[in-house]
C-alpha cells in the first residue's frame, strides 16, 4: 500500500502520474489538455502502453471523469486497489500552508482566499482538487505547495522594504516557488555528497526559472518573490526589473494594469529578446551565429552568474551547484556558458561530461573550486512522498 496519484490541475490541462513511493517505480501517467476548448485530448501511459482519446472535454470534472475511465479501462485497477492518497500540486500557499495538507473544506476555503496571491494558477488548482474529490470520494487528498519549501527564508530575505501597510494588510512578501523541486534537487545533491551541511544552488531552469540558496537543507533565499515573475529570466517573464518600468509605460505609452500584467508574464524573458521562448529553438539559433538569440542567452547566462555569485555571499560559501528543468537538464551550451564565467569560484567545466550528461551526472573536473551537477528533478515523486508521509505521521 504505497501508492499515490500525483495530480497537476492546470487552467486548461491536468497531469498526474500514479506511483509507487517505496520503489519510485511509475505505473501509469498522462496529460488531459485543451480542456474547454473545442477538441481536447488525453493521453494515459501504463506499462509502455499508450492510449489516446480525442474529444470535447468541457471543464474539470469531465476531465477527471475521463481519468477515472482511463485507470478503469486500461489499469492499474483504482477501484479495487485505491491509491493511499491524491497529492495535489497547489502554487500558493501563502503563510497559511507551510507544509503539506490533507484538505477538507476548510483547507479549500482557505486556499480561495489566497486567490489574490496567486490570481493565476490557484483557482485552477481548487478547480482540479473539486473535481478530483468527486472523482475519488473514498480517498485522503493532500496539498502539497509550491511555496512551502520556502518557509525557512529569514525575515530579511523575505522582506520587501515597502509601506508597513503593504506588507500587513496585504502579505506583500516574498514567497518563493518550484519549492517542490528545490526540495528535491538539494536533497538529491546532499545525498550525492554525502553531507547534509551543505551550502548550495539549485538552478530550476524550465519555462519558468527560479534560483534557490539551500544551507544545510534549508532554502535561505531565492529568487522568486510574491509571484513568480520575480528574478531570473524566464521563457516568457522579465524576472528582474526596475519597479518604475510600468509607471513610466503607464504614463508615457498608457499602458492599463492588466496591459503591463500580460507584457511583463507573457512578453516578456525569451520571447521578448529572441522572438520565442522555446530554449531549445533560441539556443540553436545561436549556435547558427543568429545575434538577437545570442544576445539574448547572454542577458540569461548575466542574470544567472549574478545570482549564483550573491548566494554565495549570502551564505557565506559555496559547495556544489545543482542545474535542472527542462533546460538545466538538457542544454550542456548553458551550463557550459554559466560554468565557464564562474572562474572567480574557481570553477572547471568537465566538458566531456557536460556534454554527455545523463541522468545525474557531475559536470565540472575532480579539482573544480565547486562542484556542479546535472540533477534531473522529480517533483511528482516528492509530492506523493509528502502526501505519504503526512499521512503516516
Ligand atoms: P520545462 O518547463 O522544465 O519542461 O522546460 C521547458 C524548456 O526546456 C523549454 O524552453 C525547452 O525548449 C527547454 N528544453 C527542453 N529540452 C531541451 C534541449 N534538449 N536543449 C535545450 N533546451 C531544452
Amino acid at each position: 500500500m504505497s501508492r499515490v496519484l500525483v495530480v497537476n490541475a492546470g487552467s486548461s490541462s491536468v497531469k498526474y502520474q500514479l506511483l509507487d513511493v517505496h520503489s519510485a517505480a511509475v505505473l501509469a501517467s498522462g496529460l488531459i489538455e485543451q480542456i474547454g476548448e473545442r477538441e481536447g485530448r488525453a493521453r494515459h501511459t501504463t506499462g509502455g502502453a499508450d492510449f489516446s482519446a480525442t474529444r470535447p472535454i468541457p471543464d474539470h470534472a469531465a476531465a477527471f471523469a475521463l481519468l477515472a475511465a482511463a485507470f478503469a479501462d486500461h489499469g492499474p485497477d483504482l477501484e479495487t486497489d485505491p491509491p493511499v492518497a491524491v497529492g495535489h500540486r497547489v502554487v500558493h500557499g501563502g503563510t497559511r500552508f507551510q507544509a503539506a495538507t490533507v484538505i477538507d473544506d476548510d483547507v479549500l476555503a482557505t486556499l480561495h482566499d489566497l486567490t489574490p496571491l496567486a490570481p493565476l494558477h490557484n483557482p485552477a488548482n481548487i478547480t482540479g482538487i473539486r473535481a478530483a474529490m468527486a472523482s475519488f470520494p473514498g480517498v485522503p487528498h493532500v496539498a502539497v505547495f509550491d511555496t512551502a519549501f520556502h518557509r525557512t527564508l529569514p525575515p530579511a530575505a523575505y522582506t520587501y522594504a515597502v509601506p508597513p501597510d503593504w506588507r500587513e494588510t496585504y502579505h506583500v512578501r516574498r514567497y518563493g516557488f518550484h519549492g517542490t523541486s528545490h526540495q528535491y534537487v538539494s536533497h538529491r545533491l546532499a545525498a550525492i555528497l554525502g553531507r547534509t551541511d551543505v551550502a548550495v544552488v539549485v538552478l530550476h531552469l524550465g519555462n519558468g526559472c527560479s534560483a534557490c540558496a539551500v544551507l544545510d537543507g534549508a532554502s535561505v533565499e531565492t529568487s522568486m518573490g510574491l509571484t513568480p515573475l520575480e528574478g531570473l529570466v524566464m521563457g516568457t517573464r522579465s524576472g528582474d526589473v526596475d519597479p518604475a518600468i510600468p509607471f513610466h509605460l503607464a504614463r508615457t505609452a498608457g499602458l492599463t494594469i492588466d496591459e503591463l500584467d500580460a507584457a511583463l508574464n507573457k512578453a516578456s524573458g525569451l520571447k521578448a529578446l529572441a522572438g520565442e521562448n522555446d530554449f531549445r529553438t533560441v539556443s540553436a539559433r545561436a549556435a547558427a551565429g543568429e545575434p538577437d538569440a545570442i544576445a539574448a542567452i547572454d542577458v540569461v547566462v548575466h542574470r544567472l552568474v549574478k545570482y549564483i555569485g550573491a548566494y554565495a555571499a549570502v551564505m557565506g560559501r559555496l559547495d556544489a551547484l545543482a542545474f535542472t528543468g527542462g533546460i538545466g537538464e538538457h542544454s550542456a551550451a548553458l551550463r557550459a556558458a554559466v560554468l565557464s564565467r564562474l572562474t572567480v569560484f574557481g570553477v572547471e567545466l568537465d566538458r566531456a561530461a557536460n556534454d554527455d550528461a545523463r541522468g545525474e551526472t557531475r559536470v565540472t573536473t575532480d579539482g573544480s573550486g565547486v562542484a556542479a551537477y546535472v540533477i534531473p528533478t522529480n517533483e511528482e515523486l516528492q509530492i506523493a512522498r509528502e502526501a505519504m508521509a503526512l499521512l503516516r505521521g
